[in-house]
């Protein structure tokens, strides 16, 4: 009986040993670099991710209420990242709200913070 097997990589039939896994020494070299690639991406997300949360963790314990005012060097000292958040909420009034998950804030003037609860109304806009 003649087994048939296809390269995982270019998917082109090969002959031979039917533990081979590719047809050649490219087709493994282009599937371990793609492969690379790929962790390095989920890498990238779980870090990330892991940023993100760890910013809304900072907010909730900085204003577990809701609504607080602080200095913005209080949040950094505790560890928030202002460069990542999740999405934003723009007000009529033209302030833009960064919001890590439900918890977000204005930048106020004078280093100022102002931490609030993600709202329902804010859904629409
Ligand atoms: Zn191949």
């Amino acid at each position: 009986m003649k087994e048939e097997k296809l390269c995982e990589q270019c998917g082109s039939k090969m002959t031979g040993r039917l533990d081979k896994r590719f047809c050649s020494n490219q087709c493994r070299a282009n599937a371990h670099n793609a492969n690379r690639r790929q962790n390095s991406g989920e890498q990238l997300i779980l870090n990330i991710n892991s940023i993100l949360r760890r910013n809304r963790t900072i907010l909730r314990q900085a204003s577990p209420l809701g609504k607080t005012t602080t200095y913005r060097q209080v949040l950094e000292i505790a560890g928030l990242d202002f460069r990542y958040f999740t999405h934003t909420y723009r007000t009529k009034g033209g302030n833009t709200y960064h919001f890590c998950y439900d918890y977000g804030y204005l930048l106020l003037e004078d280093e100022k913070v102002l931490i609030v609860n993600w709202q329902p109304y804010m859904e629409k806009s």
